[in-house]
């Protein structure tokens, strides 16, 4: 006996669960299920954000600086200490209790809205009258019935060809969150986000890391000052990178890995390490979804085809997060869950692409929102730029993280903002004052004339505003 829904969607993770709750804070009856597994084999809702993606690399990003701090910083305050030691088993643990709590909440938040939650793997059965039959393969086989359903079943990370991940030696983001012990020398492919930041863990607790990426300058997405910025301060720590690199063989019939590589000019390289992480981008995940059975469209790359609207091919049928077309963000994955339930219930849900914010949680942290200074030159439009070091802000100082700086991008005529650019101390909070002004379409000078607390980080937010007309105060 099928069990009917409003509203059934296919993936827990933040572009599911928070669609789920959405729908069901409009009054619809709605069923959401997740096959993430716990340790015990329990339901562990949240997705690759929260089981091995945001949060558990924020907790090790945090956990590992404390250490870096304690090991290199805090004698500077006057604070001695002897005998410093890393016990990465309760490292993990403590990640571990972190990830659980956010499994929970998202359990109780279920139950707090009257969402229906179904633990196992959601497919297609069929197309049925006014719907689509859903059959879910968990513990026991079930079978529902949906008017609308809204697919979100995520990413995978992406293998390097030749060389599977076996999570022991060759680590996908979920080995990387995972590693039992420092690893003397850490090999990292790809210098995106991911590989930035767990080759920053791993590093702050000891290991050697190199990083290769394949193109040949770094993070080509942020503005370049940013990235020039971020890429000294990150050798300065003793990252090592080689960029332009071209990855022939990995081998891991040893005792450790052997990456085999021609480097930009061409010769022949060999890395030798204790354990390698593949972070070279994510693949949409439609597995198991049975997508043939409805005729639910896929791109050549496996990603579901939807309009901006995230409305796939098929009546009634929706698809959000990284499955989908855009960038593989847990924001942007909840705001296309917000926006496709309320296009559901006849609302005009809408998500504004242009200020969706990016952010690196390296140190020094990166955020930024809008158009790069090159992507400004190449579209040829006229423009201002206004930039405040960290070094000359009190609260920097204090904090004793003066790297870095705030960067604002106007339009030459109208003074409107169009991009702002923060490398620097806690780059991931400043970098919401920018999304809210960009929202309200506010000018440089908006931002200028508008009090901030001394002495905050976001004075430099306010004086990066005012360098656009070269009327700084402090610098
Ligand atoms: C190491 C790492 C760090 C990251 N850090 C950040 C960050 O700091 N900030 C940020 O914005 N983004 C970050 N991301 C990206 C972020 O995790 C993703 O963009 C986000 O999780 C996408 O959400 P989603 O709901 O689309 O998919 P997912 O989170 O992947 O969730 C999909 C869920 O669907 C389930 N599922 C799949 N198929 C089925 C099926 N057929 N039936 C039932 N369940 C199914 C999966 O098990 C999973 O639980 C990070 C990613 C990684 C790997």
């Amino acid at each position: 006996m099928s069990k009917s829904f409003d509203v059934v969607v296919i993936g827990g993770g933040p572009g599911g669960y928070i669609a789920a709750i959405r729908a069901a804070q409009l009054g619809f009856n709605v069923a959401c299920i997740d096959e993430w597994k716990n340790d015990k084999g329990g339901p562990a809702p949240g997705g690759t954000c929260t089981n091995v993606g945001c949060i558990p690399s924020k907790a090790l990003l945090q956990s590992s600086e404390h250490f870096e701090h304690a090991g290199h910083h805090f004698a500077e305050h006057g604070i001695g200490l002897s005998d410093l030691t890393i016990d990465v088993a309760k490292m993990i643990g403590r990640k571990n209790t972190v990830v659980k709590q956010n499994n929970d909440g998202i359990l109780y938040l279920f139950k707090k809205n009257k969402v229906s939650f179904f633990h196992g793997r959601g497919s297609f059965a069929q197309a049925v009258e006014g719907g689509y039959e859903i059959t879910v393969a968990g513990a026991a086989t079930e079978s529902l019935t949906a008017k609308q359903v809204i697919v979100a079943t995520g990413s995978t990370a992406r293998a390097l060809p030749g060389a599977a991940f076996d999570e022991d030696k060759v680590l996908s983001n979920d080995g990387a969150l995972r590693i039992g012990a420092v690893p003397a020398k850490l090999g990292v492919i790809g210098s995106g986000v991911i590989g930035l930041e767990m080759g920053s863990v791993w590093r702050r607790l000891g290991a050697e890391v190199t990083i290769l990426e394949a193109m040949p300058g770094f993070l080509g997405a942020a503005d370049e000052g940013v990235a020039k910025e971020a890429l000294k301060a990150f050798q300065k720590q003793g990252l090592k990178f080689e960029f332009g690199v071209k990855i022939s063989k990995v081998d891991t019939s040893g005792a450790g890995v052997l990456v085999s590589y021609a480097d930009a000019k061409g010769a022949e390289q060999t890395l030798a390490v204790d354990k390698l992480i593949v972070s070279i981008g994510r693949v949409a995940n439609t597995t198991g979804l049975n997508a043939e059975a409805v005729g639910l469209q896929l791109d050549e790359r496996g990603a579901i085809v939807v309009d901006g609207d995230c409305r796939t091919n098929l009546p009634g049928v929706w698809a959000v997060g990284d499955v989908v077309r855009g960038p593989m963000l847990a924001h942007k994955a909840e705001e296309e869950g917000v926006a496709v339930a309320e296009r559901i219930a006849g609302q005009h849900g809408h998500v504004d692409f242009s200020i969706i914010p990016w952010v690196i949680y390296t140190s020094p942290e990166i955020a930024w929102v809008g158009r790069t200074e090159q992507q400004l030159k190449a579209d040829g439009v006229a423009y201002k730029a206004g930039q405040f070091p960290f070094m000359a802000n009190g609260r920097a100082r204090a904090l004793g993280d003066t790297t870095g700086f705030v960067k604002f991008l106007a339009d030459a005529k109208t003074d409107e903002i169009l991009g702002v650019h923060i490398v620097g101390p806690y780059a991931s909070e400043l970098i919401s004052e920018a999304v809210v002004a960009m929202a309200f379409k506010a000018s440089a000078e908006d931002i200028a004339r508008i009090c901030h607390a001394h002495p905050s980080l976001s004075e430099a937010t306010k004086e990066a505003a005012l360098a656009v007309d070269k009327r700084t105060l402090n610098f």
